[in-house]
Parts: structure tokens; C-alpha cells; sequence
């Protein structure tokens, strides 16, 4: 079982380090041919112009639109924004694949960061650490489903073969998501193999 974290820009390496302590081997994709071997993909945290910028770079985004007609991406923060249909704030064109507007920066600065803890529907409680964060400020379609909130926004969501969450679990040390995802690839539809 081969996941890939995409590792242009941002936190890629705490993704692959969480992927190693699940028992999962992480694959650095840097390429469009890395993502082959791939059952699923992370879009780690960073700075989502700098990565757009990076991806359209090196010929990316018709190949991550491919992958995720058969395959599963979970984004978190600058991850989930480049997922996002519409991105309120943004100077670049975002992969338009899950059904929610984004705010950038939305809970202000750099110094505006949290750690707070969230409940997982129904009752897991993890911590989660939001660094310079977006807000889901709007569902868009009724397939997406909200997996956790905080402060009466969701922050973590699941659309078909799609999750996002708006914080960082990697950072934690806390391994619940990354084998939520993992259970997600593993589950019927998304195992192409
Ligand atoms: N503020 C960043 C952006 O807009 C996201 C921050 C993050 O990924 N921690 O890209």
C-alpha cells in the first residue's frame, strides 16, 4: 500500500512520517509518473499560491484531476483550498474538485493560530492544530458531508472519494485522520488495483 503525500511545497514531510507510523509507505510526489503507484494522494499544508504556482510548474493539474476520478485526496489547509471549487481570496484557479467556497487566512495572521481539540462525529475527540487556516464559509452541494465543526464551522469534510480538513493533524501526533484515511482507501471504490 503506497500512498503519496505531494511534496512541491509545505508540510509533506509530518504527512509522511504519520503514513510511516500507520504502516503505510509514503511516496514523495514530485512528478506527474510518481503518482502511478499511488492509491492515495495527500495535498499537505504550506502556502496554497506557492503550491498552485508549483504544480501548474511541473504540469500537474491535469494529472491530479485524473487522479481523482478513481483515487482518493485528502488536503489539509493549503491542501484543502487548492481541492476547493471556489476560493473567495485567491489569484489563482483552484483544482474546482470539492463542492465548498473558502475563505484564505480567515482567522487573521500568522499570530492568530490555534490548538484547539474537535469531536469527530459521533464521539472521537482529536486534537487539531489551525495555522493560518482557511474557513469553509459555504457547502455547495448536498454530497458533501460535514465530519467535524468548530466553532459552528466545519472544518473537517468528506465528498465521495474527497477529504479536507481546514487544520493540521499531522502536527499532533495524533494518527486518528490519517487511518480514517487510510479506511477510506481501502474501502471498495477507491482500490482500483
Ligand atoms: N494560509 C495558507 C494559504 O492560504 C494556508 C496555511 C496552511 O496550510 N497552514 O495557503
Amino acid at each position: 500500500m503506497v500512498i503519496g503525500v505531494l511534496a512541491l511545497q509545505g508540510a509533506f514531510e509530518a504527512h509522511c512520517n504519520c503514513l510511516r507510523a500507520i504502516g503505510v509507505d509514503p511516496c514523495y510526489v514530485r512528478k506527474n509518473a510518481d503518482l502511478e503507484k499511488c492509491l492515495g494522494l495527500i495535498i499537505p499544508g504550506g502556502e496554497s499560491t506557492a503550491m498552485m504556482h508549483l504544480i501548474e510548474a511541473v504540469g500537474m493539474r491535469a494529472a491530479l484531476l485524473d487522479f481523482a476520478q478513481e483515487r482518493a485526496i485528502w488536503g489539509t489547509c493549503a491542501g484543502l483550498i487548492l481541492l476547493a471549487k471556489v476560493v473567495e481570496n485567491a489569484s489563482f484557479t483552484p483544482l474546482g474538485l470539492l463542492n465548498i467556497r473558502v475563505k484564505r487566512n480567515a482567522y487573521g495572521r500568522q499570530i492568530a493560530s490555534f490548538s484547539t481539540s474537535i469531536t469527530i462525529h459521533p464521539d472521537i475527540t482529536t486534537p487539531a492544530l489551525f495555522i493560518r487556516a482557511p474557513q469553509i464559509t459555504e457547502i455547495l452541494s448536498k454530497e458533501v458531508e460535514v465530519l467535524a465543526t468548530h466553532a459552528g464551522m466545519p472544518v473537517f469534510v468528506s465528498e465521495q472519494n474527497l477529504f479536507a480538513t481546514t487544520f493540521h493533524p499531522e502536527l499532533t501526533g495524533n494518527l486518528f485522520i490519517h487511518n480514517l484515511f487510510l479506511q477510506k482507501i481501502q474501502e471498495k471504490a477507491y482500490v482500483y488495483v
